[in-house]
């Protein structure tokens, strides 16, 4: 009796353990994969390795619990995957790269344009920023709020609406990532970038190829731009 006992609570255990044990392998095989692309694409981002705490944030965000439930069986793999509504949640890849061009140190401020499934602004909270997204369909950015909350990253600044405007009363950001490609650089976001900051931002149609552009603001009055990548995003919608 005793020993039947014991031995259902050492099955329970176990089979916990390897249910927490299963993400965090997958985790740490996205990871690798990530490493891997890097080093693959390392001309074009003029680095061999992203910073380390970029991908031990990445190493500990559960991506599952951002994508839809019969997606989860995939969370881990590195592409993007759909979340309803036309859009995606990003390939963790480019989630990385984009995070790490950014050069945050923690405690600083980021905007998000394009909150989508929620996992950027979580990888950025989990690197110990303060963050503010926004997003312009209103069930994503209402699931995201939900996953953000569960997921334990409730101190995320979200909003619903056009991105292209930023988020003027909480400017200036230290790092602004857009999701989303815009057919040009959109002025009211490099007006909210503060001085030494650096903004991330795929430029491009929708039917041609995009580069993704880092900008840098230098001085009050002084930007520099660079092109890092080519890459495929949906479209950043709006009125503007
Ligand atoms: N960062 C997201 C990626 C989502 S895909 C993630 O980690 O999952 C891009 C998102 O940008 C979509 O959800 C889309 O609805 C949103 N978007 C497109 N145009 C926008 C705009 N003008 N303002 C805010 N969000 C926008």
């Amino acid at each position: 009796m005793g020993l039947t006992l014991l031995l259902s609570i050492v099955l329970f255990a176990g089979v916990d353990l390897v249910h927490a044990d299963a993400f965090q392998a997958e985790r740490d095989g996205m990871i690798s994969e990530i490493e891997q692309d890097v080093r693959d694409t390392s001309n074009w981002l003029k680095r061999s390795a992203l910073d380390d705490r970029v991908l031990a944030a990445m190493a500990r965000v559960p991506r599952h619990a951002f994508v839809p439930e019969e997606l989860v069986g995939r969370a881990y793999q590195n592409s993007p995957l759909p979340i309803g509504h036309g859009q995606t949640i990003s390939q963790p890849y480019i989630v990385a790269i984009m995070t790490d061009l950014l050069e945050l140190e923690p405690g600083q401020r980021v905007l998000e344009i394009g909150t989508g499934s929620g996992y950027q602004a979580a990888v950025l909270a989990e690197l110990g920023m303060e963050v503010w997204s926004i997003e312009i369909i209103e069930p994503l950015g209402e699931r995201a709020e939900a996953a953000l909350g569960e997921a334990g990253y409730g101190e995320v600044h979200l909003r619903l609406g056009d991105g292209y405007y930023g988020w003027e009363e909480a400017a200036p950001f230290d790092g602004i990532v857009v999701t989303a490609a815009a057919s040009h650089i959109p002025p009211p976001l490099v007006s909210q970038l503060a001085v030494g900051g650096n903004m991330i931002i795929p430029v491009g149609s929708r039917f041609s190829v995009q580069e993704l552009i880092l900008i840098s603001r230098v001085g009050a009055d002084e930007i520099v731009t660079r092109q890092v990548l080519p890459v495929r995003f949906v479209p950043l919608t709006g009125g503007h």
